[in-house]
């Protein structure tokens, strides 16, 4: 039987990590999330083959009713609250972690560094989720919060979890353990507290590789081999997209570990005498298209949210096929809300990846361009992070579509985007502003184009 078992989860690894290797392009990444379900699969009936009967039934309805709550959620939420199931994804593996831990050490377990490891990890996850699913659903400002002592406190509170980890595990006490738990959350909150809409994707990728290595302090304290591959595997992942998102919004590592990237808090707000800026109407940019050789339409989260993928797609198809353009994608690497986001949709939508392009790759080709057709983004556009030192998006890397010869904005009003950082990009002589939902918009141009 422990032969089997152990021949299931060599089999489970192999499976996930193939499914690590196919999620990394879009042509192979549904054979990749098909692979990881086989994966996780396999390793849970090889982790329920040692069960008995009674242990068996419980983790069987245990896993029926997860396994229902999590079918019911995912075939119910949008596309553009998929962030937020993310954040509710780790919370709840974060949380897993906390309550194995402590089950562990209350039938005095002896492997307590283990289960401290998986404890304070997980409680970070947990609550650090929890005030990222708050920011990403709205229930709180996105905007970075602060507060006097802010780092002070955030050290001293590290230090203290840390000396209480290293006395428990030479003297363990239940409620010793309790009261780091509950310090590791309050330290989970005022790490995230402090971070601003815009730079969240970092901290999303860095809640999941959280989550993983929860994983692995519980899979070390069960012993369980399986638990400490996957949670590697989700661990280590977790980490390197938070070193890609870093990277590409020119972060440092620093500032994350303390909480907090800038100083500054968000909402600079256009002054009001700024000018007011051009706007026109579908047919207008219709007909400025007809005339253009070269377009870069760069979506946002706008674009999802008005679900304008498709119609982005004829958009295209009508302006090569009967207008003889060049059309290419440009994808900033936080554009919408979760990693990958931008270019899922676009998947959806059948366009070619071979005119998909990463920020990299088209910046430079902003000066050659007649047309930026920016879909409902804002703050991936935004040159307040190239020029102003005092914007909480200073520094990040956004595409120069100013640097086309026109460039319109799809979007509802002058609102600022998630970072709650003002355009004034809206207000540049080249910036043609075409005002409603997205969706609607690129329809009726085409229209126009097709008439
Ligand atoms: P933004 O949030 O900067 O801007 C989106 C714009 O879309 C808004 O200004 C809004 O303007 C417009 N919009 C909303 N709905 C519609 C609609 N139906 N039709 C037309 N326009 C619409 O999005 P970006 O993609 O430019 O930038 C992403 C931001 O989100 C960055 O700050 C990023 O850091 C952050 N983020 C990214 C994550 C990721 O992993 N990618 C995760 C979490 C945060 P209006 O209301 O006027 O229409």
């Amino acid at each position: 039987m422990l032969m089997l078992q152990h021949t299931c989860y060599l089999l489970a690894c192999l499976f996930l990590i193939l499914s690590i290797r196919s999620l990394s392009s879009p042509r192979t990444a549904i054979l990749g999330n098909r692979l990881g379900i086989l994966g996780i699969l396999i390793s849970i009936f090889a982790a329920m083959s040692s069960l008995g009967l009674t242990p068996l039934l419980l983790s069987f309805c245990t896993i029926l009713l997860g396994a229902i709550i999590g079918i019911y959620f995912a075939l119910k939420v949008k596309i553009t609250a998929l962030p937020q199931m993310i954040a509710v994804f780790n919370c709840l593996g974060g949380l897993a972690a906390v309550c194995i831990a402590l089950a562990a050490v209350l039938s005095s377990s002896p492997k307590l560094f283990d289960n401290t490891f998986g404890m304070i990890i997980g409680g970070i996850a947990f609550s650090g989720s929890i005030i990222a699913f708050a920011k990403l659903q709205g229930l709180m400002k996105g905007t970075p919060f602060h507060f006097r002592f802010q780092h002070f406190i955030n050290i001293a509170l590290l230090l203290m979890v840390v000396l209480m980890s290293i006395i428990f595990i030479f003297h363990p006490n239940f409620y010793l353990f309790f009261a780091m738990t509950f310090m590791v959350m309050v330290l989970g909150c005022l790490l995230v507290l402090p971070i601003g809409g815009a730079d969240m994707p970092v901290v999303i990728s860095l809640l999941n590789g959280y989550s993983g290595w929860a994983a692995v302090g519980i899979g070390m304290s069960l012993n369980s081999q399986i638990l400490i591959i996957i949670g590697t595997i989700i661990g280590s992942g977790g980490i390197i997209l938070a070193y890609i998102m870093l990277k590409a919004m020119n972060r440092s590592v620093i500032n994350i570990l303390t909480g907090g990237f800038s100083g500054n808090s968000g909402n600079q707000h256009l002054s009001s005498n700024a000018s007011i800026p051009n706007s026109a109407s579908p047919q207008d940019a219709a007909f400025i298209m007809e005339n253009a050789s070269k377009i870069i339409i760069v979506p946002g989260y706008g674009m999802a949210a008005a679900q304008a993928q498709h119609s982005l797609k004829n958009l295209a198809t009508v302006l090569h096929d009967k207008y003889h353009a060049d059309v290419k994608f440009a994808i900033h690497p936080v554009a919408g809300r979760m990693p990958g986001h931008m270019n899922v949709l676009l998947a959806e939508a059948n366009i070619d990846y071979k005119d998909v392009y990463e920020l990299s790759d088209i910046n430079q080709e902003f000066s050659s361009a007649d047309v930026a057709y920016v879909i409902g983004a804002n703050d991936i556009t935004n040159p307040s992070a190239k020029r102003d030192p005092s914007s909480p998006l200073f520094g990040m890397p956004v595409l120069d579509v100013e640097k086309a010869k026109t460039v319109f904005f799809v979007k509802r009003s002058l609102s600022s985007g998630y970072s709650g950082v003002d355009n004034p990009l809206f207000f540049a002589p080249n910036t043609i502003m075409l005002y409603g939902d997205a969706k609607a918009i690129t329809e009726q141009i085409v229209k126009y184009l097709e008439q």
